[in-house]
């Protein structure tokens, strides 16, 4: 019989009842250290006093209206985004697939508009990830995200990640688009490099085309930067943010150049919870903390103390791990002889909780909060999975 929650998850055996800062205490009282913050979600950690003040203000003021009227928290969001990024324009969302289906409009519309409406063709990475619904598989088009799901929406083509070659042969007079994530998650915590994100904005200018950034995971701080894309210095026409942007809150956003959004005029696009009180209010209070030079130095200083950490880890452990690499706070290590999910696996018994992803990584991603105590203990943590996994061998 199928369960009443459809069977689409793997779910690990734990239940996790109450959670402060980065700790999460399961229904047995057992107290595990979170370093996968619900997939780069929880920058600020759980039961972040700010956060819940920020809620429960707004909770008891007004918790929803429609986009028929103006949103006074959605209109101080979208302020602070654009004053700190690159972008002239906000639209908001609840999720990370929902800023791709409408980044694809976006760049369609775009080019509609221009009165080139051939040009609809999106050029992504393999490997990618962005998001489930009907243009995130398309464009991510990965056997496992698009068997069984067809017919797909079209126009979207993959090369190798990285391979800006690849790319530049494809780039055609129906080209609308690249679309890329400047670090993977999914993909398994491959960052691209500076040079190589500097090199695909050139292509893009060259070429005439958009550039889709998708920061749903490796934006919001992450990365020790607001934006991962600040590290290459080169900016995006479209960028994708959701997961950290809400800090638990179901929040993502579309920030867009006033070019490049240049299509989408009243009546073009909407969404009911889009960018509702509740949302935006968190949003605020998770941009006025993130969005600080003084925050963002601490999360590239606790970023180098981690990694120095996980390279001893690393070098101990030869045969369960082959390497650390990521960028900022979103770290992963590279599994040699163990499958990730194995390591993951050890980690619960030994309370401690991380993310496996694509390429046998497992993902660490703790709240940008994290104190250095609780890397410390991280660590330790992740050292006794790994001897469970050396003993077992
Ligand atoms: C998680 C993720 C998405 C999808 O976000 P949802 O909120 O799950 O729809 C898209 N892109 C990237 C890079 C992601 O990590």
């Amino acid at each position: 019989m199928i369960p009443s929650i459809l069977p689409t998850y793997n779910r690990a055996a734990l239940t996790f009842e109450t959670g402060e800062g980065s700790w999460m205490i399961e229904a047995d009282g057992r107290r595990f250290l979170d370093l996968g913050a619900g997939i780069a979600v929880n920058v600020l950690g759980h039961a972040s006093p700010v956060l819940i003040e920020a809620l429960t203000e707004q909770a008891g003021k007004l918790w929803h209206v429609s986009n028929l009227y103006n949103i006074t928290q959605q209109q101080a969001l979208a302020d602070k985004l654009v004053d700190n990024t690159f972008a002239d324009t906000v639209f908001f969302t609840n999720s990370g697939t929902e800023c791709c289906e409408l980044a694809v409009k976006m760049v369609r519309k775009y080019w509609h508009d221009k009165g080139q409406a051939e040009r609809v063709e999106i050029i992504a990475f393999e490997g990618a990830f962005h998001g489930r619904s009907s243009a995130g598989i398309a464009a991510a088009g990965s056997e496992k995200m698009v068997t069984g799901f067809g017919p797909l929406l079209p126009g979207f083509h993959q090369v190798p990640f990285g391979d800006l070659e690849a790319a530049k042969a494809l780039i055609g007079e129906h080209t609308a688009a690249i679309i890329v994530e400047p670090v993977q998650g999914e993909g398994g915590i491959r960052p691209l490099a500076d040079e190589d994100l500097k090199a695909l904005r050139a292509l893009c200018d060259e070429a005439g085309i958009l550039l889709i950034l998708d920061e749903v995971q490796c934006g919001v701080g992450r990365t020790g930067k607001l934006f991962a894309h600040e590290w290459a210095g080169v900016t995006p026409d479209v960028m994708m943010v959701a997961k950290g942007i809400g800090g638990g809150f179901p929040l993502g956003a579309v920030l867009a150049t006033e070019n490049a959004a240049s299509g989408m005029v009243a009546g073009t696009h909407g969404s009911t919870y889009g960018g509702n009180p509740l949302a935006c209010a968190v949003g605020g209070a998770v941009m006025d903390v993130v969005a600080d030079d003084e925050f963002l130095s601490d999360v590239n200083r606790k970023s180098g103390l981690f990694r120095q950490k996980l390279e001893g880890l690393v070098a101990a452990h030869p045969d369960v791990f082959e390497e650390v690499r990521g960028a900022g706070l979103m770290l992963g290590l590279k599994c040699s002889q163990v499958a990730c999910g194995d390591v993951v696996a050890a980690g619960y018994d030994n309370e401690v909780v991380t993310v496996p992803a694509a390429d046998n990584v497992v993902r660490l991603l703790p709240p940008l909060n994290i104190t250095d105590e609780e890397i410390a203990e991280a660590v330790v943590r992740l050292e006794k999975a790994a001897s469970q996994l050396d003993a077992g061998k």
